[in-house]
């Protein structure tokens, strides 16, 4: 084979091989292969030597011909193969607006809070004062003022986390009803309060007990109050709680604090009254404890029971979730697992 057929075979090997290289480092290496200091085309040059003189500067300039044609085909291959990196890079990176946004998680208010907040709301609305009292209380305000001295047997009904003798966590927010009272000026207006807040029981924690729960109480006095104001307003708590079509049923009770005392029940929600595992096949759902303010308890904080009376109400906010929502353990409440807890977040 002559050493110009030997360059031209050179030439078309390495043209194939430049275009179908797929990648920079192999248009590189071919580069290296093919035109080196040890590549074949150097290879041939050496060869020149055993040509005539006459022939040599025409196999030189073919060879010089085919080098440059290689380079060029070399750098061409290589911008192409630089473009489309880029352009892949480019199309990698583009901004696709039609992706759904990320949404910032944002949190609500606690399902227990969003229920004392709708109470409180339907109440100030019927010109309720709302007190928050506080969470350590006196023994007096807790119990002796609402007519549980303390040897008073119902005092048990109670297990209570005593801190002093005198002092306790309050086991119920009713405590703040005698200092309602007492401090009331009845020649401004009928005594309408709603005490909402966290109360504590030394109870053993189970799926319906806890050691901490919530209790919203209410508290009415003026001239001429009769259970009839109560049950309107039992009425209207269970309308605003589970809905219009319920209704209110009243039964004998016992509170030391009230008298009568009743226990109300609610239309079952679940079933509209016909009866289900929800309400036992009763058709009725007990959900607050309520009665007549007790003469003794107007007496402790010198208000004529003669003239003046009073109805008081309370319920739990924790049993009402409960219900409302189907859950089965109160512990749930107060374990603080957002999944759980984002069940009851409100939409919008
Ligand atoms: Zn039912």
């Amino acid at each position: 084979m002559s050493l110009q057929d030997r360059l031209t075979e050179l030439r078309d090997q390495g043209l194939a091989d430049i275009k179908s290289a797929d990648v920079l480092n192999k248009v590189n290496q071919i580069k290296v292969d093919l035109l080196g200091k040890k590549g074949p085309i150097t290879e041939v040059l050496r060869g020149m030597r055993d040509l005539t003189p006459e022939e040599r500067p025409k196999v030189g300039a073919y060879a010089n011909e085919i080098r440059d044609h290689l380079q060029n085909a070399i750098d061409h291959r290589r911008s192409e193969l630089e473009e489309a990196a880029v352009n892949a890079q480019l199309a990698a990176e583009k901004l696709d607006v039609t992706l759904p946004g990320r949404t910032v998680p944002q949190g609500q208010p606690h399902v227990i809070t969003q229920i004392i907040t709708e109470l409180e709301d339907l109440f100030i609305g019927m010109g309720y004062e709302i007190e928050d009292g506080d969470e350590v209380e006196e023994d007096y305000y807790n119990f002796e003022r609402l007519n549980l001295p303390k040897d008073h047997p119902a005092r048990d009904m109670q297990d209570t986390f005593y801190i002093t003798k005198e002092v306790l966590l309050r086991t119920q927010t009713s405590a703040d009803q005698p200092r309602a009272l007492e401090s009331h000026d009845f020649s401004k207006g009928p005594l309408k309060v709603l005490t909402p807040g966290r109360v504590y029981r030394r109870d053993t924690d189970d799926a319906t007990h806890s050691h901490q729960f919530h209790q919203i109480e209410g508290l009415v006095v003026d001239k001429h109050i009769t259970m009839a104001d109560l049950k309107g307003t039992l009425t209207l708590v269970a309308n605003t709680l589970f809905g219009d079509q319920f209704d209110v049923r009243l039964r004998p009770s016992y509170f030391p604090f009230t008298e009568p005392s009743v226990e109300a029940d609610v239309t079952c929600f679940n079933c509209n009254g016909k009866g289900c595992a929800v309400c036992k096949q009763t058709g009725w759902i007990e959900v607050l404890g309520a009665g007549m303010v007790h003469p003794r308890v107007l007496e402790m904080s010198g208000i004529d029971p003669e003239v003046y009376g009073g109805f008081a109400f309370g319920l739990g906010p924790d049993r009402f979730a409960m219900l409302k929502y189907g859950v089965d353990d109160i512990r749930n409440f107060y374990l603080n697992d957002v999944r759980f807890l984002s069940q009851f977040y409100k939409k919008g």
